[in-house]
């Protein structure tokens, strides 16, 4: 087992450096890395995604790559026109509502680089209120000229069912989904139109895959914020969803400063391959040693309750 330590570029889930467990089986590398937060119970999962990887392997592909999305963070116009035409990507998520007052700075960036990409989807991060969503939502559905969808306007899963009942646009449900449960109770509740699903949080490809039918929505993959090893779990699910609509948004490796494999999971023309093992880490990122203990022990307790 090896333990890792990787700066981010910028400040993400108030965490400024990745951390996690890189293990090999029989199978091939895993990836155990859930944030820093997460108890026991619910790391348990992410522990399941690990053991996959490593002891059993992925289901086989359906598709031999991946669509990928670019993300545009709170940047000027400007810089997010550059950044979504220096992506290769043919879509670009957008955050926005990155301040009570974004309105106007939002509507100018989602313009700008829906100039550069043929398809903007935006993410509002549970910001605003069902009022506010609405209002905003019209708005960015004009300066998009039709958004793709709306990634979680607001954080309960009533409101994203009333923001749904007042909007055109698609609706997509990702903070809500962070348990298996989760997609079918967003899909009972009429409060999406699209599936964010991770494999890692909902404990692999297999039980992910298994998700996505029973919830019926069409779904979108994103990474946990994973190095190559676990992003590779990530596409594999992609890979292997009997239908894909969306661009997924595993181009995350970019919020990293590093990485463990010699060669990354990057998109290259807005693509990832879909690989059948996850390429083995050969780059060392060391952790401290303190953390180091703290993520054996964490294993330790994890895998006891697996
Ligand atoms: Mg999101």
């Amino acid at each position: 087992m090896k333990v890792y330590s990787i700066p981010l570029r910028t400040r993400f889930r108030r965490v400024d450096v990745r951390e996690g467990v890189l293990l090999s089986g029989p199978a091939g590398w895993g990836e155990f890395c859930p944030f820093p937060e997460y108890d026991d119970r619910e790391s348990a999962a992410w522990w399941a995604a690990a053991v996959e990887a490593a002891e059993v392997g992925w289901p086989e592909p359906v598709r031999e790559r991946v669509p990928v999305n670019c993300i545009i963070p709170a940047v000027s116009p400007e810089r997010a026109h550059e950044l979504a035409a220096a992506s290769g990507c043919g879509t670009a998520k957008v955050k926005v509502a990155d301040h009570p007052d974004s309105a106007a700075e939002d509507v100018a960036r989602v313009e700008a680089v829906r100039d550069a990409v043929a398809r903007v989807r935006v993410d509002a991060n549970a910001a605003w209120d069902v009022d506010t969503a609405v209002r905003r939502i019209r708005e960015l559905d004009r300066a998009a000229r039709g958004l793709e969808y709306v990634e979680q306007p607001c954080r309960a899963v009533e409101e994203l069912a009333a923001v749904r009942r007042r909007v055109d646009v698609r609706i997509a449900a990702d903070e809500s989904i962070r348990r298996a449960e989760d997609p079918l109770r967003v899909a009972v509740a009429g409060a999406a139109d699209v599936a964010v699903l991770k494999c890692a949080p909902l404990g692999g490809v297999r039980r992910a895959l298994a998700v996505a039918e029973a919830c019926g929505l069409p779904c979108v993959v994103s990474s946990a914020l994973e190095t190559s090893v676990g992003l590779a779990a990530e596409i594999a699910l992609a890979g292997a969803l009997p239908s894909l609509d969306f661009a997924c948004g595993v181009g995350t490796l970019a919020l990293l400063t590093g990485d463990v494999v010699p060669e990354p999971l990057r998109p290259v023309d807005g693509f990832v391959p879909v690989l059948r093992t996850a390429p083995a880490p050969t780059v060392d990122w060391p952790a401290a040693d303190d953390r180091t203990t703290w993520w054996l022990d964490r294993v330790a307790r994890v895998s006891a309750l697996h």
